[in-house]
C-alpha cells in the first residue's frame, strides 16, 4: 500500500544547527500520527517540511507515493492535495464561513461545492453559519469552522499544528473526538504536532516522539507508555521518578500513578518520608523524601487521606521502567 506520507532521512538546517535531523517515518492511508515533542525540537519545521513550506537539507518526501520535496525540487504547497488545521484557525477574516469551507473548490461546479459546504458544515455543528463572518464566531466556532475547510478538498492528508491548544478542556475533548471523525469518514490520514501528551494518546494510531531534531521513537500509544525507549520520552508523557539502579548501573523511572501504599511481596517498594498531600480530584498527590535525599512523587488512587511521615509505597514489577544511563 502507498503511504500517505513518507520522510526519507529528511534534515533541515538553519543557521548551522539541525532542527531537523535524519528523520524517517512513513503516515499509511487513513492513519492518524501525532508528533509529540518538546518546545523548540523540530515539530513545527517538519510539519512544514510536509507542507512545502521548508526546504530540506538532505533527503526526500513523497506524498502518496510521488517525489514532492528534495533539497533541489520542492513543490508548493497549493500543489500537494492536503488540508491544514492550525493553532489560530487563519480563516479568512474578509469571507463568510461559505467561502472559507468553498476557498479551494474552484474546480467543482456551484451545486457541487454547495453540497460539500452545506454537507460538511453540518458534520461539524455549524450549518446555521454559513454566511456568518469569522470574526462573529467564539474560539471553537472558528475551530469547526476551519476544520470543514481543511477537510473540503477531500484531501489524502491533513497537517495540523496544535490544532487544539488555544481551546478550553472542554471543548478540547469535542474538537479531538470530531476532527478523528471526520478524517476516518473522509478517510484521510493526519499528522498532528503537538506538545500536549493527552492531544497524542487520544487520538493517534501511532505516536512519534520528536526530541532535538531526531524522531527517539515511533510506535502506538500503548506501547509507547509502556515500554518509552529512554528517559526523553518517558518524562513526556507526564512526571516520572527517577533513581539510579545499582544492579545495572542504569536508571529506573517509576509514574507517581503507578505507586501505591499496599502491594504483593513481590512488588519492587521503596521507603520515603510522605511531606506534603494535595487532593486532585479523588485522587492524593504525596510529596515525598526518599532515605537518600531523592525527591519523588506518588498519585495515590482514591481511599483515605495518605497520612505525613514513614510510608512504604509499591510498584507492580511490570510498570517500573528501567534505562540505560542516558
Ligand atoms: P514549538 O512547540 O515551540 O512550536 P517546535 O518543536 O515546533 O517548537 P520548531 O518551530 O520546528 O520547533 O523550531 C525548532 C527550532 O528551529 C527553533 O529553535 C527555532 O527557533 C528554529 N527555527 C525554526 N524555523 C527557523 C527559521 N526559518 N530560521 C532559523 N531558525 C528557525
Amino acid at each position: 500500500m502507498t503511504s500517505a506520507l513518507s520522510f526519507r532521512n529528511v534534515s533541515c538546517r538553519f543557521d548551522g544547527a539541525d532542527v531537523v535531523d535524519d528523520v524517517s517515518f512513513d503516515i499509511e492511508a487513513g492513519e492518524v500520527v501525532c508528533l509529540l515533542g518538546p518546545s523548540g525540537c523540530g515539530k513545527t519545521t517538519s510539519l512544514r517540511l510536509a507542507a512545502g513550506m521548508d526546504v530540506p537539507s538532505e533527503g526526500e518526501i513523497f506524498l502518496n507515493g510521488k517525489l514532492v520535496s528534495t533539497p533541489k525540487d520542492v513543490a508548493p504547497p497549493e500543489a500537494r492535495g492536503i488540508g491544514f488545521l492550525f493553532q489560530d484557525f487563519a480563516l479568512f477574516p474578509h469571507l463568510s464561513v461559505y467561502e472559507n469551507v468553498t476557498f479551494g473548490l474552484g474546480h467543482l461546479s456551484s451545486d457541487e461545492q454547495k453540497t460539500r459546504a452545506l454537507d460538511l458544515l453540518n458534520a461539524v455543528g455549524l450549518s446555521g453559519f454559513a454566511n456568518k463572518y469569522p470574526n462573529t464566531l467564539s474560539g471553537g466556532e472558528q475551530q469547526r469552522a476551519a476544520l470543514a475547510r481543511a477537510m473540503a478538498s477531500k484531501p489524502k492528508l491533513v497537517l495540523m499544528d496544535e490544532p487544539f491548544s488555544n481551546l478550553d478542556p472542554q471543548l478540547r475533548d469535542q474538537m479531538r473526538d470530531l476532527t478523528l471523525r471526520l478524517l476516518r469518514e473522509n478517510g484521510a490520514a493526519g499528522l498532528i504536532v503537538t506538545h500536549d501528551a493527552a492531544d497524542a494518546l487520544r487520538m493517534a494510531d501511532r505516536i512519534a516522539v520528536q526530541n532535538k531534531g531526531r524522531i527517539l521513537q515511533i510506535d502506538t500509544p500503548e506501547a509507547i507508555y509502556q515500554n518509552p525507549f529512554d528517559l526523553h520520552v518517558a518524562a513526556m508523557f507526564g512526571p516520572l521518578n527517577i533513581m539510579a539502579d545499582a544492579q545495572s548501573g542504569g536508571q529506573i523511572g517509576v509514574r507517581p500513578s503507578d505507586m501505591a501504599l499496599s502491594g504483593k511481596a513481590k512488588d519492587f517498594s521503596v521507603e520515603g518520608e510522605v511531606h506534603n498531600v494535595r487532593a486532585i480530584g479523588p485522587d492524593w498527590l504525596c510529596d515525598i523524601t526518599l532515605a537518600d535525599g531523592l525527591a519523588w512523587q506518588a498519585l495515590i488512587r482514591g481511599g483515605a487521606r495518605p497520612q505525613n511521615g514513614a510510608n512504604k509505597f509499591f510498584v507492580p514489577r511490570a510498570r517500573l521502567m528501567l534505562f540505560k544511563t542516558q
